[in-house]
């Protein structure tokens, strides 16, 4: 298998620029219609994780999503676009927020595309994913670039969670507490559900410790196209400073036969890949002592820790992040919200659905030491 990875640079959202560089990412690799047969029905999904403005980084912003459209319009596809985010439960009002403070809702009224709901299921292998992947003949997926503090990066895979209908991913969250089974419950999803083209955007990226308002918007000046999500994470992640197999998701697949980790296998396109080295890119502070020599992990494994903690000053007691901790280790007391540490599984789901950047990352006491 080969595969074939274009990397563009895109300086902002102006529309025009962003339009121009897309239709280059997809020209470089083959063109819309390499992927795509002119007049099917198409399901986009962007990465919408909050309703929050395109600026903050969080959500896939809505030039790239546009353009991704336009070009499918080109070849008369029928479009639908949809993703199921952080809103916790079949919340339609909260879904409605999400699309219009987004920018979707603008983008589909003006491009005249048919923005859906994921509120119908069906089971697929373990998984209750939106009905609309039946309904349509092709996925394309629009994921944004940036750091996560469980997976330490989400970009192709990760962006397939959302397929999940509603609640359940919480569900998941619990049953895959452990982020190496949490990354091969991912990559079980990518093994159900391949998209046939992934455009990522990351003009604006997101370091620190994303995937939400904790993170930090960072410019990065890039889009990248492809078919292949393992070759696609596995150049994000050399972006960003780490090696390919460091991202538990990229290994898992790889292993799987599922798409290329080797970076020389890898045909790049439009940009090389040294000039696009991140320098200094700041990855979650979760993610560190997954890049210490394993032996050393295992030793003090149980003394390197990283829980939630709140920072009162920016807390609205909004409890978005009670509603999505799937383990109920969150409560709201007189002065706000208090953790139970016995019940937390560091998943951080409530630094993910957090709209104020009010919860960090703390460290135990070992990890301060050696500087973890
Ligand atoms: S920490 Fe964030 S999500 Fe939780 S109650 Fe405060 S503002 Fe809301
Ligand atoms: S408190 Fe936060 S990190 Fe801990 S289990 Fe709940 S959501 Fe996950």
């Amino acid at each position: 298998m080969k595969s074939i990875i274009s990397i563009v640079k895109c300086q902002d959202y102006d529309q025009q620029r962003v339009f121009q560089a897309t239709k280059k990412a997809l020209d470089l690799i083959g063109g819309i219609n390499s992927f795509i047969k002119p007049q099917s029905k198409v399901l986009v999904k962007p990465n919408l994780l909050l309703a929050i403005e395109p600026e903050t980084a969080v959500d896939t912003h809505p030039e790239v999503v546009r353009a991704v459209v336009k070009l499918l319009k080109e070849i008369q596809c029928h479009i639908y676009l949809g993703d199921g985010p952080n809103v916790w439960g079949n919340q339609i009002e909260n879904l409605e927020g999400v699309y219009r403070r987004s920018g979707m809702k603008q983008i589909c009224d003006e491009e005249g595309v048919e923005l859906v709901n994921f509120d119908k299921r069906r089971w697929r292998k373990k998984f209750p994913l939106t009905t609309w992947l039946d309904h349509c003949d092709y996925l394309v997926s629009v994921p944004k670039f940036k750091t996560h503090s469980f997976t330490v990066f989400s970009g192709a895979i990760k962006n397939l969670f959302g397929l999940v209908c509603g609640t359940y991913k919480t569900e998941l969250h619990k049953q895959y507490f452990k982020r190496e089974d949490f990354s091969k419950m991912l990559v079980d999803i990518l093994e159900e559900v391949k998209p046939a083209l992934t455009v990522i955007d990351g003009i604006i990226s997101l370091e620190g410790d994303g995937p939400g308002t904790s993170g930090k918007p960072r410019h990065t000046g890039l889009l990248f196209a492809g078919q292949d999500c393992v070759a696609l994470d596995s150049i994000l992640s050399v972006i960003m400073g780490l090696k390919a197999d460091e991202i538990l998701t990229t290994k898992e697949a790889a292993k799987r036969g599922l798409g290329i980790s080797d970076i020389k296998a890898i045909e790049l396109k439009g940009e090389r890949l040294e000039n696009v080295i991140q320098r200094l890119f700041k990855l979650p502070a979760t993610s560190l002592k997954y890049r210490i020599p394993q032996p050393v992990v295992e030793l003090a494994k149980k003394l390197i820790k990283y829980y939630p903690c709140v920072e009162r000053d920016n807390c609205t007691k909004c409890a978005s992040c009670i509603k999505a901790c799937p383990t109920k280790a969150i409560s709201m007391q007189k002065k706000g919200i208090a953790f139970n540490y016995k019940k937390c599984i560091a998943c951080f789901c409530c630094q993910e659905a957090c709209s104020n950047a009010a919860i960090k990352t703390k460290k135990s006491i070992l990890a301060k030491i050696i500087g973890l």
